[in-house]
């Protein structure tokens, strides 16, 4: 009813948007307003990971909305969703992550980073990674790999170097003069492709070598994804700095980057106050991420992550499935051909479920579901897409 509305006054960024219209979710369904029902095998893209409108949720978004909304600008008052988040979520990491500075997405907790880490070691050069995805603000599009993103807003940012992901040529752009060096652990936009061990463990030590910080961007892998509350739990390396966001907030709208005490003191002098933001660490959306966090420790969320992985790389296998890859519910499937991949997530969608494409590959499919989802219902979607690609191979 709403399309020609939708697309007239919303700022599109395709010719071809999907359009689904929406009632109103539930656990993991999307239900729009001609009566179908979605089962949303992406989470909103790595967010909804407790499914929608989780009611405990629900329930501490009402109680905080009941208390108070915005109150000032970011780190000046106390305010007691910031620190109940904070502090779970400080518990579960490392010692030498400490302290968090909340802002409202992930390309935010990018800039941040990338801001800390130029201050608290006086350089400037940034070494990144080809094929990572960081956001799309000018800073984090400077460090994020692809070309074809980044051509038009040329120049962007002096002195980022670009290394091979998984190579140890890599290392070799890293030097004295490096303030950062920033990747994911888990490349997701790029094609789910998990960082070797050994070479995340050589960057670190590079890294620590040349005292330069590494910068983990978990936007995409944190908050239970891969079956570890951070997928950096995986592999021997903490990094310098983590940033978060996403599947942080339950839903609502948050982001973060952590690092120690030591590294955070730069952002209070030469001057003050040099890094502000407004609605950063929103007490509403720190009640919702409160009631997630706690949510996911509590209810075995990491261990089903763990068990998702398993019926998914056990059941989707055969002619026209060249590789199932990634950690957790994390996963990608890569299909033979772009025309398979289109076909089958097409197909997908005709019956109801809601698969995707990463922004830098086209025949991956993107299986990232809510980690509450049930055994029945990952048999629907596997033998859905088993049956797609049968039909269309
Ligand atoms: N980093 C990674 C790894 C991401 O996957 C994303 C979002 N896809 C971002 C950064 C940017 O996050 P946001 O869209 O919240 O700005």
């Amino acid at each position: 009813m709403n399309k020609l509305l939708f697309q007239k006054i919303i700022a599109q960024t395709s010719d071809s948007p999907i359009a689904l219209e929406i009632s109103d979710t539930e656990g993991c369904y999307i239900n729009t307003t001609d009566g179908k029902n979605y089962l949303d095998f992406i989470s909103g893209i790595a967010v909804s990971s407790l499914g929608h409108n989780h009611p405990k949720i629900i329930q501490a978004l009402h109680d905080q909305i009941d208390k108070h909304l915005h109150v000032m600008v970011y780190g000046e008052f106390i305010q007691k969703p910031q620190i109940e988040f904070a502090e779970l979520l400080i518990q579960q990491l490392p010692d030498s992550l400490e302290q968090i500075y909340l802002v409202n997405s992930g390309t935010e907790a990018v800039e941040g980073a990338l801001k800390l880490a130029k201050k608290s070691t006086g350089r400037t050069k940034l070494v990144a990674f080809k094929n990572s995805y960081h956001g799309d603000t000018h800073g984090s599009l400077s460090v994020t790999g692809r070309d074809v993103y980044r051509d038009p807003y040329l120049p962007l940012l002096p002195n980022v170097h670009f290394g091979e992901f998984n190579e140890d040529s890599a290392l070799q752009l890293i030097d004295t003069n490096t303030a950062a060096v920033i990747l994911e652990p888990i490349q997701g936009e790029g094609g789910i492709i998990p960082a070797h061990k050994k070479w995340l463990e050589s960057l670190k030590v590079k890294c620590d070598e040349n005292g330069a910080l590494l910068i983990f961007d978990e936007i995409q892998s944190g908050f239970g994804r891969t079956g570890k509350l951070f997928a950096f739990e995986h592999y021997e390396v903490t990094p310098d700095i983590l940033c978060i966001a996403k599947a942080m907030g339950g839903g609502m709208p948050i982001g973060g980057f952590v690092s120690s005490t030591k590294v955070f003191q730069s952002f209070k002098y030469d001057p003050p106050l040099n890094h502000v933001t407004t609605f950063g660490g929103h007490p509403v959306s720190c009640a919702a991420a409160h009631a997630n966090l706690k949510e996911l420790l509590d209810g075995g969320y990491l261990q089903r992550a763990q068990k998702i992985e398993e019926i998914i790389k056990s059941t989707l296998k055969g002619e026209g499935i060249k590789e199932v890859r990634g950690v957790g519910a994390m996963l990608g499937l890569e299909l033979e051909t772009r025309d398979l991949t289109e076909n089958v997530v097409n197909h997908c969608f005709e019956k109801g479920i809601l698969l995707g494409w990463t922004l830098h590959s086209n025949t991956l499919v993107r299986l990232a579901p809510p980690l509450i989802i049930t055994d029945d219902q990952l048999k629907i979607v596997t033998s859905t897409i088993m049956e797609g690609i049968s039909i269309y191979y």
